[in-house]
């Protein structure tokens, strides 16, 4: 009796949690697919059919930026403009906040004095002096969040040239013809596919790494750094967060977005990310549809606390393995081109090491130096694509929490949601 009993609730936990537990699967059976086929003797076009999975986040870039437009057509101006202002000012914030507990563990840690410098012909040439940084820094911070790729235009004229001829009110719901449904018809289908992309990403990376144990034991002080950052940025700071504006457990709001995470895990891609956060949010956690359509696109596209974090950590590595003292000018300056890289850096995977070169730059750091840190950024990355995930739905939390009134309000839209009652 009592195993029948067992029985049916393993069944129950199946039925509700499939698609969590297909992922968590699929996670491990990637791994061991990967280390497999390291054994085996593969042929360069087979070890390279690793890179054809990465074609998987670049899918669901669209659905973003064209829910993102829909969900704020479906809001009227004063509820808009307020959540607008609320998520910007509470995005810049928090990623403000990461750089900090970044800057803090890499000095605590001091990864740099435990690692081996690689490239030696730049070193002895002196960093940029704090006051030609911060004299640069305007153009360097408008050169890195100006660098968005153009490629949601041709998104938007749709979106705008189908809304414009839509008679459907703009207040109540999408217009049936944005571009959000065209793009979001492919997103329900979505989540069913995803585990057997995640096996593939995960052996396809595994595969193309030269040496897997050398590479970790070399770089593993500053991988430490970096995951230790992004768990107390992550574990700590944004619940706190959650609990001291809401009251409400960030524990339960976290399980509800596990599979989001997962996913992030596997895909290293927020972007791709998007629609399982959407859904996560919208059926575990109760989110409000409009808030979730508003704050997670423009939290997939500025809002990168893990990547901001990771940044500030990695460019004082490389500071701290030239053996380059940087003065508290420098720190700062830092600081603020770690966050307008991580807002200029899109969504998908490892964009952060690419917006880098912004934060080195500016302190006249070896950009040269990057190579030192690439062959662990495929597995930080996902860590920190994980973090920038949580981030964006504990946002939408946050601001579900805020904004309950706003948009209880709100004339002829939808009832409150459960978590806000
Ligand atoms: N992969 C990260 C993301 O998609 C961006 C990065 O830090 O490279 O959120």
């Amino acid at each position: 009796m009592v195993l029948g009993a067992v029985l049916a609730r393993g069944r129950a936990m199946c039925r509700h949690n499939g698609l969590l537990i297909l992922s968590v699967l699929s996670v491990i059976v990637g791994c061991l697919l990967g280390f497999i086929l390291r054994t085996r003797r593969l042929s360069p076009q087979v070890s390279a059919s690793g890179c054809v999975c990465n074609v998987i986040p670049p899918l669901t870039l669209g659905v973003g930026d064209a829910s993102l437009m829909s969900g704020l057509a479906s809001l009227d101006a004063k509820t808009s403009s307020r959540l607008g202002i609320l998520t910007v000012a509470y995005y810049l914030w928090t990623t403000f906040l990461a750089v900090v507990v970044g800057i803090i563990m890499v000095s605590i840690i001091h990864p740099g004095g435990a690692a081996q410098k690689e490239t030696t012909e730049q070193s002895g040439k002196p960093v940029m002096s704090s006051a030609d940084a911060l004299l640069d820094l305007p153009k360097i911070v408008l050169s890195g969040t100006a660098r968005k790729p153009p490629r949601t235009d041709p998104v938007r004229t749709v979106v705008f040239e189908a809304e414009s001829h839509s008679r459907w009110p703009r207040i109540h719901s999408d217009p049936p013809t944005s571009a959000s449904r065209v793009l979001g018809l492919k997103a329900p289908c979505l989540p069913r596919y995803f585990p057997f992309g995640i096996v593939f990403l995960i052996a396809g990376k595994i595969l193309e790494m030269d040496d897997p144990k050398a590479v970790g034991k070399k770089l593993g002080f500053y991988a430490v750094t970096v995951v230790g950052g992004l768990v107390v940025h992550g574990l700590l700071m944004l619940p706190l967060l959650y609990f001291l504006i809401t009251k409400k457990n960030p524990i339960v709001f976290i399980r509800g977005v596990l599979q989001a995470l997962l996913i992030a895990l596997a895909t290293s891609s927020s972007s791709a990310t998007l629609p399982i956060t959407f859904k996560c949010l919208l059926e575990n956690n109760h989110i409000d549809r409009r808030i979730a359509r508003f704050v997670l696109p423009v939290g997939a596209t500025i809002n990168m606390d893990g990547t901001a974090l990771y940044e500030a950590v990695a460019a004082i590595f490389i500071a701290q393995v030239n053996n380059y003292e940087l003065d508290f000018g420098q720190i700062i300056t830092i600081s603020i081109t770690a966050t307008a890289a991580s807002i200029g850096a899109a969504g998908i995977p490892q964009a952060g090491l690419v917006t880098m070169v912004i934060v080195l730059t500016s302190v006249g750091l070896p950009t040269d130096d990057i190579n030192l840190i690439i062959a662990v950024d495929w597995a930080l990355d996902r860590f920190r694509t994980m973090i920038n995930v949580l981030g964006d739905a504990l946002a939408a939390g946050i601001m579900a929490h805020i904004c309950r009134k706003d948009f209880a309000r709100d004339v002829g839209t939808e009832k409150l949601s459960p978590c806000e009652t």
